[in-house]
């Protein structure tokens, strides 16, 4: 989840939403992956796409092999999760819960549409997590702020210098 974080953290410096996610196989990192959707603008940038599309070229296979593990920072959504079945992921750790408590995480792994079972985990360093994405927030608020009062003052430099 360490390796995620820093993924994640790597995407934030770009001024992506702060989310990471690496592929596992036999206690090793084999691709790591990053929210990248403002820099693509692709609704399908999310980190855990990133790095399974990697893990399938590590392993030329669009079927990851037996063992492959997902750790993600934010509890995957459902195109993150069909992906996962997909490439027959078989154990997801997510960091964060989704906020909104809409996430059809568990219903989506226990669908096993595909007659594989992925098995989720969640709240693997919770608290990290979800400082990763809350610091984010707040510092964007806060530049949204600062900006907002930047463009008051100036119109209000250009109003007084109107009334002159
Ligand atoms: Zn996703």
């Amino acid at each position: 989840m360490r390796a995620a974080i820093r993924a994640a953290k790597r995407g934030e410096k770009q001024g992506e939403v702060p989310i990471g996610a690496v592929v596992v196989y036999e206690d090793k990192v084999v691709a790591r992956g990053y929210n990248r959707r403002a820099k693509l603008q692709l609704a399908s940038a999310h980190a855990e796409m990133m790095a399974i599309d990697k893990a399938c070229k590590v392993f030329h296979s669009w079927r990851l092999p037996e063992g492959c593990e997902l750790y993600v920072t934010l509890e995957p959504c459902p195109m993150c999760m069909g992906a996962s079945l997909n490439a027959r992921v078989d154990k997801i750790y997510f960091g964060a819960y989704e906020q909104k408590g809409r996430s059809l995480t568990n219903e989506l792994a226990d669908a096993n549409l595909l007659n594989h079972k992925t098995e989720v985990v969640g709240g693997v360093l919770q608290t990290e997590c979800e400082q990763l994405l809350s610091g984010f927030f707040i510092s964007l608020r806060q530049k949204q702020k600062e900006e907002k009062e930047q463009k008051k003052a100036l119109l209000a430099m250009e109003q007084s210098a109107s009334n002159d």
